[in-house]
């Protein structure tokens, strides 16, 4: 079929279609709904295919956007997918979670809405699922090397991919019992159900990763082990160092760090036995500290857990609607996101900082908050300041702080292994992803901090072809 060239011109965007909110809200489905593939045709005809392809530019794994929407345009959906496995390997994921940086730096976005980018990239890869083109495809050759993987995030499950793909022995290792990092345990399945991953695990496995969930580095398999063991090392063991908030009431019970609350209720929709304090928002009103994307997965799980009423604050003030003007295209700006979360029903409070946590025989009943304005400062700093007379209570029967991630977990694997950190504590490597120790390299939020999905299969990929280069003295992996 022929390219209508002018389809930009005549053609509307149409996004993502979700299942209606009444139903969606009873259950822990995925919200939305596999587009019919004619509508993803349509859609890609609105790519201009642009001689500077500012998609390309703003996708941190490099995807090739005009190439793939040309494919699909014309019905090559074979050539579509080769050319999307070629730079990211889990589009079944960025196709459903990844917040689409391209499409901000879509040149149709300038005048008109962007292209679809995330939702043609998940029917391509769908599409290749269902008709069997994504099958195992063991390297011909193995080169006698081995890698350890620490981490089964997107970073580590990219880094290993590409480094078997290379013909090297790569041995993932897990402290949790599934693979996947946050994909797996943070992350709802109300936006990826868990059998994506286990499809594609599947596959890696019969291509000849190894993967050993249950062995904590550092405290069940000793470091130094792992330095004898191995070739080469990747730390991929993420950022999960939470942000606590240190006020009056904090020891209160009935107040949970997002991802304690997160990782119980995916463990609970996968069938698993919950060991210790149930957190669980049924008949409850439930406030969440922190007004990100990790407070709007909270929002969701409270609404289908059965909350009556759920707020979220946040002490930054409500972002614009539209691009501001230092934030102009092709950038991808700070806007204000109603996710399909908050659609499901929730109050949001911005300009809001919590000061005292209250509490009745040891358990929650409210916080105490008082609304702030923010100024800059003469050195052009912004400054916060408490509005006087503006303080005022919530009802709280559960508190899910969202606020975000210091960085790595020191203690243990990475103190132990004694590598550098960076002035944000991350794990420091030089340009080629390695670590101040020879042949131990990071990658993913262990090395640049709370991020992206997409950013980590960056990383993955990138530090796979230098442990590549490191092992053979030349890679042909790619290193975008
Ligand atoms: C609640 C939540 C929702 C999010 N939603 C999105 C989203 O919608 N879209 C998006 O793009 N990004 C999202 N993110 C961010 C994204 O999930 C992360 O940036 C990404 O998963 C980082 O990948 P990673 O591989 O570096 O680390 P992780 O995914 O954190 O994986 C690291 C793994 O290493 C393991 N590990 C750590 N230390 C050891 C050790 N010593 N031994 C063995 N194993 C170890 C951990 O158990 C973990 O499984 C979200 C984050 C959170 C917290
Ligand atoms: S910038 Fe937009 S219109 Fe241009 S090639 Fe990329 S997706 Fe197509």
């Amino acid at each position: 079929m022929a390219k209508d060239v002018k389809g930009f011109l005549k053609i509307q965007r149409s996004g993502c279609i979700y299942r209606p909110i009444e139903e969606r809200i009873k259950d822990f489905e995925e919200v939305f709904v596999l587009r019919p593939d004619e509508k993803t045709v349509e859609q890609a005809m609105r790519c201009m295919d642009c001689g500077t392809p500012f998609c390309h530019w703003a996708c941190p794994v490099g995807n090739y956007i005009p190439e793939w929407n040309e494919s699909v345009a014309m019905e090559k959906w074979e050539r579509a997918y080769e050319l999307l496995s070629f730079t990211n390997n889990l589009p079944e994921v960025t196709g459903r979670v990844c917040p689409a940086l391209c499409e901000y730096g879509c040149v149709l976005g300038i005048n008109s809405d962007p292209v679809t980018v995330r939702e043609n990239e998940l029917s391509i890869v769908e599409r290749a699922f269902a008709s069997g083109l994504v099958k195992p495809r063991p390297p011909e050759k193995r080169t006698g090397k081995t890698v350890a993987v620490v981490g089964s995030g997107p970073a580590g499950l990219a880094c290993a991919d590409q480094l078997n793909k290379a013909g090297h022995k790569v041995v993932v290792f897990e402290r949790d019992d599934c693979i996947g990092g946050l994909m797996r345990y943070g992350i709802p399945d109300f936006k990826l159900k868990k059998s994506i991953l286990d499809r594609r695990i599947e596959i890696w496995k019969r291509e000849g990763i190894e993967f050993q969930t249950n062995v904590w580095i550092g405290r069940d398999y000793p470091t130094e082990r792992l330095l004898k063991e191995f070739d080469a090392v990747c730390l991929a063991g993420g950022a999960r160092n939470p942000r606590d908030l240190s006020i009056p009431g904090r020891d209160l019970k009935g107040i949970h760090l997002a991802l304690e609350y997160l990782t119980q209720s995916n463990r609970r929709v996968a069938g698993d036995e919950i060991e210790g304090e149930l957190i669980d928002a049924r008949d409850k009103v439930v406030v969440v500290i922190g007004g990100g994307d990790t407070g709007a997965d909270c929002v969701g799980t409270a609404n289908r857990q059965g909350a009556v009423k759920v707020y979220q604050i946040e002490v930054l003030p409500q972002p614009p609607k539209e691009r501001p003007p230092d934030q102009p295209w092709p950038i991808y700006p700070r806007l204000f996101k109603t996710s399909t979360s908050h659609e499901e029903g929730c109050e949001r409070i911005w300009s809001v900082l919590t000061k005292e946590f209250i509490g009745r025989n040891g358990r929650v009943i409210g916080v105490r908050c008082v609304r702030v304005e923010w100024d800059k400062d003469e050195t052009g700093r912004w400054q916060m300041k408490e509005i006087p007379n503006s303080e005022f209570e919530l009802r709280a029967d559960l508190v899910l702080i969202a606020i975000g991630f210091l960085g790595p977990e020191h203690k243990g694997m990475l103190d132990e292994l004694g590598v550098g950190y960076d002035n944000r504590g991350n794990v420091k490597t030089d340009w080629r992803f390695m670590t101040s120790i020879k042949g131990v390299f990071s990658a993913g939020d262990m090395h640049r901090g709370q991020s992206l999905v997409v950013w980590a299969i960056s990383e993955g990929r990138k530090c796979a072809h230098f442990i590549d280069e490191y092992l053979m003295g030349k890679s042909y992996l790619p290193c975008f």
